[in-house]
């Protein structure tokens, strides 16, 4: 295969980077999307989603004409090769993913696909979704093939185009390979299997990472209550290979647009086939206990009484790298702040605009003015090199509580001020 015609739908995170990137390899890409504006937007080559080298690309394919978007996928797939879906799958009723777009845009371009059209599953989708899809078509001329997306927001183009691995899964294995083949120029491990199988990847991948992170957390809490560090025993424990560095740090728990979306649907998976998958739900319970412990740490930081507390919070992106606020744990404790009568100001270098119950503001120094308590919520490197010393000049209170274990605490004490983080004995 040379250059495929691709058809791509939906232009968020990954099916603009989807697009964008196979653009970049060569192939020659319409980009579809419901959002009329976004379209005029992005053909005019403005991208407003915050992805390094992303803007680029687009430019770059808008200037070659191997990329084009338009509204209204019927028509755009009338000579397509493939067409990935990459349309949103929220958390649904009963925590189960939610379809309907999936099943829209299917119901949409059946009679416009032509015949051997591959239709190529990027969302993340349940077990059984591709056979779905094949049913909601109506034609056996179209081979379907589940292709779960691995990458991360804030890195999305550099994961794409240097993937892991790629998988691609179909009953129709020469369709998975035509598909794994559209890659073949980033040259990444493939793995090429079923189509539940492929299915399954993506929400094990995701889920074990929410372990991992629930199970550091309940690390750093043991830590706490036994005078122990955890920044000691994550390191101890990241020099083993079998367990690696990533996904070892404590923090106000874990959010974003997927883990929580993805656990919760693999816990509705595993109870339509009757598995009770007690190690996942106890991942999400964990979760909930760390953002209340977080929510006791800020509030012994004031004296026990959150209302009326003066509160600034640094970060409300759900990471740093983004300026994604979907599920954020950040916004999360903000809003238990808010109900409980906290005044809450908050800055993220990323995120602007207005937020229900608190003030935003446009300057990291504006959080801490006349603030009892100080907050870091997400891990931006620029929170460090904050002037600390004007900070606590400008605090009422003298407490910080760093839920990310990002600030220096020698240079929090230099500043007159007492340090707090996760999993680590208090400096004061
Ligand atoms: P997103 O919300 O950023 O973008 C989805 C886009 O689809 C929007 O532009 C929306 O207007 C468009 N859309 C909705 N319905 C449509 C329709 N009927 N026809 C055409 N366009 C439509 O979503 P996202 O973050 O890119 O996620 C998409 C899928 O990829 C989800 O299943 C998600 O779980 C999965 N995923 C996301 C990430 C991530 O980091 N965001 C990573 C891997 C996989």
């Amino acid at each position: 295969m040379s250059s495929a015609r691709i058809v791509v739908v939906g232009t968020g995170y990954v099916g603009l980077t989807t697009g964008a990137c196979l653009a970049s390899l060569g192939h020659q890409v319409t980009c579809v999307d419901v959002d009329k504006a976004k379209i005029a937007r992005l053909a005019a080559g403005r991208v407003d989603i915050m992805e390094p080298g992303l803007a680029e690309l687009v430019t770059r394919g808008l200037t070659s004409r191997r990329l084009s978007f338009v509204v209204g996928a019927r028509d755009a797939v009338a000579d397509a090769d493939g067409v990935f879906l990459c349309v949103p799958t929220p958390m649904g009723a009963g925590g189960a993913a939610d379809l309907r777009a999936v099943e829209a845009v299917a119901a949409e371009i059946r009679d416009g696909l032509p015949s051997g059209c591959t239709l190529i599953t990027k969302s993340t989708v349940p077990v059984g979704t591709s056979a779905r899809i094949r049913d909601l078509l109506r034609r056996d001329d179209l081979p379907v093939v589940s292709n779960p997306e691995f990458l991360r927001e804030g890195t999305a183009v550099a994961d794409f185009l240097g993937p892991d691995r790629i998988v691609v899964g179909s009953d129709d294995l020469d369709a998975a390979r035509w598909v794994a083949e559209l890659y073949r120029d980033l040259a990444a491990p493939t793995v090429v299997t079923d189509a539940a199988s492929a299915e399954l990847v993506k929400y094990a991948a995701n889920c074990f990472l929410a372990i991992k992170l629930s199970y550091v957390n309940s690390i750093a809490e043991l830590c706490e209550r036994l005078g122990a560090d955890i920044d000691a025993v994550t390191d101890g424990m990241g020099h083993d290979r079998r367990i690696g560095r990533s996904f070892l740090r404590p923090g106000p728990g874990w959010g974003g647009s997927c883990l929580p979306k993805d656990t919760s649907a693999l816990l509705n998976i595993a109870e339509s086939v009757r598995f009770d998958f007690g190690l996942l739900s106890a991942a999400v319970d964990e979760n909930l206990f760390q953002r209340d412990r977080i929510i006791s740490k800020i509030a012994g930081a004031v004296g026990g009484n959150l209302s009326a507390a003066r509160i600034g919070l640094l970060g409300l992106a759900f990471k740093a790298g983004t300026n994604d606020l979907r599920d954020s744990p950040a916004l999360a404790v903000a809003s238990v702040l808010c109900a409980h009568g906290a005044e809450v100001t908050a800055y993220d270098p990323a995120v602007g605009g207005e937020l229900p119950g608190m003030t935003v503001v446009d300057d990291a120094y504006r959080v801490a003015k006349d603030a009892d308590v100080v907050v870091v919520l997400t891990e931006w490197q620029e929170f460090r090199r904050l002037d600390w010393a004007h900070i606590g000049e400008l605090m009422a209170g003298d407490a910080v509580v760093d839920t990310r274990n990002l600030l220096d605490p020698g240079a929090i004490l230099d500043a007159g001020l007492s340090w707090q983080g996760i999993g680590r004995p208090r400096r004061q």
